[in-house]
């Protein structure tokens, strides 16, 4: 039962079933005194009656229990058998529970109670732990106080040799940290509550520890012993490219991301890097040269996009960049016409292709390659694991692999998230770019935004107008979309306006036509839902606007607004909301409108909305983190960091006397590693 409801399996499971607070028990509240917004109660006093109320599925038992001040409700829907039995009215009983409001009248369901004896009540401080349980172990008498009992009596039955040591006495001693053993006890039944301070400091700094160090080991295995395809030199290809057909100056931040993957490209090992760098940084280029290289020394590349839009694009600003250099590149997608492809495949497992970019479809079993050396995926997080494994399996040493991403994720994060790959960041944006200037309005506003659009496409620019697509196949979304479509021809009619439309109900060619349109200035408007969330680049259009951007998380109001701002002219992100915003939705806007940094952006949207929604560390097992909060706890995750770094480079085999315990520690977890190989 335990096992199934809360996941404990063992003796170490319960006492890492944390308390979710302590209660200082001698300290009764009185009924009287309750107010609306405090969590909890803690009350005493004699049950006056107890009643099943209510039929079938509203069937619940009710309960009044009465102290000198006055009268609270205690309710139970489930487990009503077990709880008659236990409650005898006129006894006195101690009632704890999340406290609410029933029409003004205090009240807790599913309370956690014991009877109530008056030397419970005196006798000097005592923090008790408060335990979640769940209302099918409630039902069966298995509440947080029979949580707490057992783990009472289970620190009677193990001694700190049960739970040894596992960080070294320097380490200890350097950041003052309670013993292990020590930190157990007084998470669960502290002393005082400084105790269980230093006891939580503990813990999290173990937490966060070891899971740096199983993915800094991870990573130092691979840099060990994976193989990989060593491309020698840099020929005529790159050369000739470098040096007549580069057509900027490449940035400082790409010159030192090119760098990096040479330098593991020449290793001997097997590259697997993620490099983020904000929307427009440049990424195309730095993927495109490292492929040269490949290409130079005998080896095909990949290029895999996550939607066809972007394949497309790729294929077209890469055709673009490399002009006529002798160098086969072709675009392999779901809607490849059979002919086409057939040539396709077969110039793939010639070698007569260098480049192929494409969906996922690049990835399929029928496409073999005679020698693939390099994989580039774009936007990794749309991706499957899964998917990406396939790749390893296209030659007989795996290609090497670059995951380019413009989500940015605060540094920290990355390292933590990330840190079995190797990782490159580009914080710097090409030269002349202006800055966006973003603007938040109430929708009350749309037709001056509309006239604002109206005055941009005078000019000759082009505009994209968004609705949120917040389900792929949503009805509402889609009506949503429709409405808005008509709403912006009313405005925009033809024949002096030209409107695109792109939605994910479209063919793939529809959808192609309708892209194609807007990229060569055929459309001047281009309605859309967020397939055109990333990589999309039309210089020339210098609107953003975004219907309901309340709707959108940050980063991704972020990537939206990077479709602008890409050639020379001014660009204008518009973000309209309804009229009330929530205090949060508020909030959001206000971090759009005042930094055009997608690092800050990604970093205030881990603060408001916690690790878990940060894009692409959803999969990343490194972050289920059970008492640490990323955000909060960053101060302890760079000592942890700092140390694994020192650690690893001190004693990678941990070899030495002192760190002995951690090994016997990484010996005894082993079974629940798994997260590794992300590319
Ligand atoms: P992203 O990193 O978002 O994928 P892209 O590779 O699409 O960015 O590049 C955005 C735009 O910036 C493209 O038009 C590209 O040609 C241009 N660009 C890239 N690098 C430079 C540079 N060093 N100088 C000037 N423009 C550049
Ligand atoms: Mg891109």
């Amino acid at each position: 039962m335990l096992r199934k409801e809360l996941n404990i399996h063992n003796f170490k499971d319960l006492l890492e079933h944390y308390p979710l607070r302590h209660i200082d028990k001698t300290n009764i509240d009185k009924i009287a005194s309750l107010k609306l917004g405090e969590e909890y109660a803690y009350v005493a006093g004699i049950l006056s009656d107890i009643n099943l109320v209510g039929e079938g599925r509203g069937k619940r038992l009710v309960a009044h229990l009465k102290d000198d001040t006055g009268i609270i409700e205690l309710v139970w829907f489930q487990g009503i058998n077990w709880v008659q039995k236990s409650l005898v009215p006129g006894h006195a009983y101690l009632a704890f529970g999340r406290l609410s409001f029933f029409m003004g009248k205090p009240q807790i369901a599913h309370p956690d109670f014991e009877p109530y004896t008056s030397q419970k009540a005196s006798g000097k401080q005592h923090l008790e732990p408060i335990y979640s349980s769940t209302e099918k172990l409630k039902a069966k008498g298995l509440n947080g106080a029979a949580l707490a009992k057992f783990t009472q009596e289970l620190f009677l039955k193990i001694s700190s040799k049960d739970l040894p040591e596992n960080i070294p006495p320097s380490i200890l001693q350097f950041y003052k940290l309670m013993p292990r053993f020590e930190a157990y006890q007084q998470i669960h039944f502290p002393a005082t509550p400084q105790q269980f301070e230093l006891a939580l400091r503990r813990l999290k700094f173990e937490e966060l520890f070891f899971a740096q160090l199983r993915i800094n080991m991870i990573k130092m295995q691979r840099h060990r012993f994976s193989r990989g395809w060593a491309f020698e030199k840099v020929g005529d290809l790159f050369n000739n490219f470098y040096n007549h057909h580069l057509p900027f100056a490449l940035t400082n931040a790409q010159k030192k991301v090119l760098k990096e993957i040479r330098k593991d490209f020449g290793s001997g090992k097997q590259m697997n890097r993620l490099l983020q760098g904000d929307v427009g940084s440049g990424k195309t280029m730095v993927a495109l040269l490292s492929m040269l290289i490949a290409a130079d020394n005998g080896f095909q590349n990949v290029l895999m996009a996550p939607t066809e839009i972007l394949a497309q694009q790729h294929f077209i600003s890469i055709k673009n960049y490399v002009g006529n250099l002798p160098i086969g590149i072709e675009i392999l997608t779901g809607s490849t016409k059979a002919k086409a492809r057939k040539l396709i495949l077969e110039n793939c497992e010639n070698g007569n292709i260098s480049i192929l970019i494409g969906t996922h479809a690049v990835i399929e079993e029928k496409v073999q390659f005679k020698n693939l050396g390099f994989a580039v995926i774009d936007e990794q997080h749309k991706f499957g694991v899964a998917q990406r494994a396939k790749l390893w399996k296209k030659n007989t040493i795996p290609p090497h692999i670059l995951v380019m991403t413009a989500t940015p994720i605060p540094r920290t994060l990355a390292l933590t998230a990330y840190g079995d790959l190797d990782y490159s960041v580009m914080d710097e944006l090409p030269p002349g770019r202006k800055p966006i200037s973003t603007i938040h309005r109430n929708e009350s506003a749309r037709p001056q935004v509309m006239d604002f659009i109206k005055d941009q496409i005078k000019a000759g620019r082009q505009a994209y107008i968004i609705y949120p697509l917040i389900e792929e196949s949503s009805k509402l979304d889609y009506e949503n979309l429709m409405k808005g479509y008509e709403e912006v021809k009313s405005f925009f009619p033809e024949p002096r306006y030209w409107i695109s439309m792109v939605h994910g109900r479209q063919s793939a060619e529809e959808k192609e036509t309708n892209m194609q349109r807007f990229v060569t200035g055929d459309t001047q408007i281009m309605v859309s839902t967020t397939v055109i969330e990333v990589g999309v680049n039309v210089p020339n259009a210098s609107v953003m606007s975004i219907e309901s951007a309340e709707k959108f998380g940050l980063s991704q109001l972020h990537q939206l607004r990077g479709r602008v701002g890409r050639g020379v002219d001014k660009s204008y992100c518009i973000l309209l909301t309804g009229n009330k915003l929530s205090k949060d939705a508020r909030e959001r806007m206000n971090i759009m409108v005042e930094t055009n940094d997608g690092f800050k952006v990604a970093e205030k949207d881990l603060e408001i909305r916690g690790p878990g929604e940060i894009e692409g560390t959803r999969q990343s097992g490194a972050l289920n983190f059970k008492l640490v909060n990323i955000v909060a706890d960053k101060a302890i995750l760079e000592v942890a960091r700092e140390e694994v770094e020192k650690l690893l480079s001190n004693d990678p085999d941990l070899l030495a006397a002192e760190n002995l315990p951690i090994k016997n520690h990484l010996q005894l977890q082993q079974h629940k590693t798994g997260w590794g190989k992300i590319a």
